[in-house]
């Protein structure tokens, strides 16, 4: 009984230190804590090449068709608990130079990674350099594409280049190291292994890119009968002959007819000649995949479908293998916010996901990004953050891969330099669009290469897109609200005159603002 009766003692002892605490802190102490509180963890799941219309949160071409098939069921969830833009962007629709712009806040001009494999111009700032010294815990692991650049975060395991979907190597620190497993669901497991030995005491942020779902879009063997006996939908604009655009969408090498191929990009092949990094499977593994494919790869041999039933094939094909691919990534999300929720942190972590820019699945007869049309220079952005975004908020302010170095840094108190960019939307997240957004948005792509897409300057706002071939001096103009998927150029329409010269001048006053210099 003795007992019994001092446990109350001992509370009311507790409580009334608590209160004189409270009391000498005063406003003050607790404005301190708040701000602490406030400061959120940050999960930032970057993939590579993952399109709009590949998200069932999103309203797009296949988004009826991924939330029938649970697609991405996880990422979904993500934006139905938090928002999802509908007006995201990138600058220059390629992997490195997307990468580096989110890491520097600065278009790819300014910081130096225009190509695929540059490193980003040393001494520049990145994002994880203020949010280590606002005292944030930092790991960056899996694709990081930077050439010779190293994250400047405190843990890092990176791919090199594009690295390989099975038994991948990561460099580290240390150099090289060998990992065996699927690339997606290895990234997943090292993302898990440092959160859980992370300091709890302070709040962290962690980069989780992966590899997927880029080409050659080798799934996960739980995947491989998934969809297998599925019709996934085709583009209106599968067939496409260009006839409304200049001479770049004819020369290109992009087409799913023309140009995909049937051994790497597909894996048709004869006996052991397994394509491409099908060779890094083990014995076992191959014997897994044969099983699953191998009667595909036979009914195809037997029938050899040719011209557009040989599209079609290819396209449901392609289809299936990137979707599967996808599939494993919305796996990883799930998983890691599972742990968010065991943990109990969930409510204050803001899990970010996004791609490095759009893709092309069959629209136009693509496979592939780089051009300003619609699928390219959209990235998918989703962002939950539990008592910030309302749920199930749809942003149409229009955002750029410039953004976010801006916005993390905010999120994180930290510091942002003067000069970058983009800016902040964290005042969109918290529902405050301020009335100056910007209503344009600047586009530079440099690559020619194996696609033959020639650089191109462009700008797009809310009803337009005016692309410049400068190499060609060929100019085109889409009216997004007339003409949605872009079929009919309307540069020499007497009726867009007045529109065209408003767009010239948009793009020229922002190559101005932003110094581009680079043509
Ligand atoms: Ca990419």
């Amino acid at each position: 009984m003795k007992n019994a009766v001092r446990i109350p003692d001992a509370l009311l002892r507790s409580v009334l230190v608590a209160l004189a605490l409270a009391l000498a802190l005063g406003p003050l102490g607790a404005n301190a804590a708040a701000a602490k509180a406030a400061r959120p963890n940050i999960v930032f799941v970057l993939t590579d090449d993952h399109s709009l219309q590949t998200i069932g949160a999103y309203d797009s071409r296949l988004s009826a068709f991924c939330r029938e098939q649970k697609v991405t069921p996880n990422i979904d969830r993500l934006a139905a608990r938090g928002g999802l833009f509908v007006n995201s962007f990138c600058g220059n629709s390629l992997c490195s130079p997307s990468r580096a712009s989110i890491l520097t806040g600065l278009h790819s001009h300014a910081n130096g990674v225009m190509n695929l494999d540059e490193p980003i111009r040393p001494g520049l700032w990145t994002y994880p350099d203020s949010l280590r010294e606002a005292g944030y815990q930092t790991a960056m692991i899996g694709k990081w594409h930077m050439a010779g650049s190293r994250p400047t975060t405190d843990h890092w395991r990176i791919l090199p280049g594009q690295g390989d979907y099975w038994h991948p190597e990561f460099i580290g620190p240390g150099g090289r190291e060998k990992h065996a497993g699927y690339a997606t669901d290895i990234i997943t497991d090292m993302s898990l292994d440092w959160l859980r030995q992370r300091d709890k005491a302070r709040p962290f942020m962690i980069m989780v890119q992966h590899k997927a779902p880029h080409r050659n879009w080798i799934p996960a063997p739980r995947y491989y009968h998934w969809l297998a006996d599925v019709h996934v939908p085709e583009p209106a604009t599968l067939f496409d002959d260009y006839a409304g655009r200049t001479s770049p969408a004819h020369n290109q090498k992009m087409e799913i007819g023309r140009h995909m191929s049937l051994a790497s990009d597909l894996k048709v092949f004869q006996g052991t000649n397994w394509p491409g990094e099908m060779k890094r499977m083990s014995a076992a593994e191959q014997a897994e995949w044969l099983a699953a494919f191998g009667p595909r790869n036979a009914r195809f041999t037997n029938s050899q479908p040719t011209g557009k039933e040989l599209t079609r094939w290819k396209y449901q094909e392609y289809m299936k293998d990137y979707l599967r691919c996808i599939k494993a990534v919305d796996d990883g999300v799930g998983r890691i916010v599972g742990y968010l929720k065991s943990e109990g942190i969930e409510d204050n972590t803001v899990v970010i996901y996004a791609s490095d820019q759009g893709f092309y699945n069959g629209e136009h007869g693509w496979f592939d990004k780089r051009w300003i049309y619609e699928e390219s220079i959209h990235m998918p952005l989703i962002v939950q953050w539990p008592g910030v975004v309302k749920p199930g908020s749809r942003f149409k302010a229009m955002v750029q891969n410039i953004d976010y170095a801006e916005t993390f840094s905010e999120m994180a108190g930290a510091t942002i330099p003067a000069g970058l960019h983009g800016r902040s939307f964290v005042p969109i997240l918290r529902g405050q669009t301020p009335a100056d957004w910007r209503r344009s948005i600047y586009y530079h792509y440099y690559a020619p290469d194996s696609h033959d897409v020639p650089p191109h300057l462009g700008v797009r706002n809310d009803r337009y897109t005016l692309a410049n071939f400068y190499e060609t001096g060929e100019w085109e103009l889409y009216d997004l609200k007339k003409d949605p998927q872009q079929m009919h150029s309307v540069l020499g329409d007497p009726k867009y005159a007045k529109t065209l010269g408003i767009m010239k001048a948009e793009l020229m006053r922002l190559k101005t603002d932003f110094r581009d210099e680079s043509q």
